[in-house]
C-alpha cells in the first residue's frame, strides 16, 4: 500500500529504529513509548488489523508473535515481563491501520482498560 506508513518503514522510504528482522517481519521502536521498552512488529505484507491478519495468514499473525517474543528476549525483558497489545478501532485509539504488535516492558506498567482521572 503505497500511503501506508508502516509499508513505507518495510520499505526503508521513511527512517525507523530497526531492533529486529526476519523474512516476514520487521520490529522497530515506538516514536512516541509508552513504557521503556516500547517496540512494534509488523508483518512485511500489508494487513488492515489483527483480525484480518489472522484470517487472511495464521502463520504470518504466529510469526509476529514469535518475532515479539524474540524482542522481549533482545531487550532483557522475557523475565521481568512483557505485555502484547494490537489496537483495534477507535476505542482502543487506534492510529495506524497496517497490523501492528507493540510490544511494552521494561518498567512495571499501569493498569489497562478504561482511563484514569
Ligand atoms: P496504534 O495506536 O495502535 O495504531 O499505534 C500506532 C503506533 O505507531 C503509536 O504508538 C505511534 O507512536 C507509532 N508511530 C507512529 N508513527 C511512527 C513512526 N514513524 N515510527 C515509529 N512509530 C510510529
Ligand atoms: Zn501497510
Amino acid at each position: 500500500m503505497s500511503d501506508c506508513l508502516f509499508c513505507k518503514i518495510v520499505a526503508g522510504d521513511v527512517p525507523a529504529t530497526k531492533v529486529h528482522e526476519t523474512e516476514t517481519t520487521l520490529a522497530f521502536r515506538d516514536i512516541n513509548p509508552q513504557a521503556k521498552v516500547h517496540v512494534l512488529v509488523v508483518p512485511k505484507t500489508h494487513h488492515e488489523d489483527v483480525v484480518e491478519l489472522a484470517a487472511a495468514d495464521p502463520q504470518l499473525l504466529a510469526d509476529v508473535v514469535a518475532t515479539g517474543a524474540a524482542v522481549a528476549k533482545a531487550e532483557g525483558i522475557d523475565v521481568s515481563g512483557f505485555r502484547f497489545v494490537f489496537n483495534t478501532g477507535e476505542h482502543a485509539g487506534r492510529t495506524v491501520f497496517h497490523a501492528h504488535l507493540h510490544v511494552l516492558g521494561g518498567e512495571q506498567l499501569g493498569l489497562f482498560g478504561r482511563p484514569t482521572g
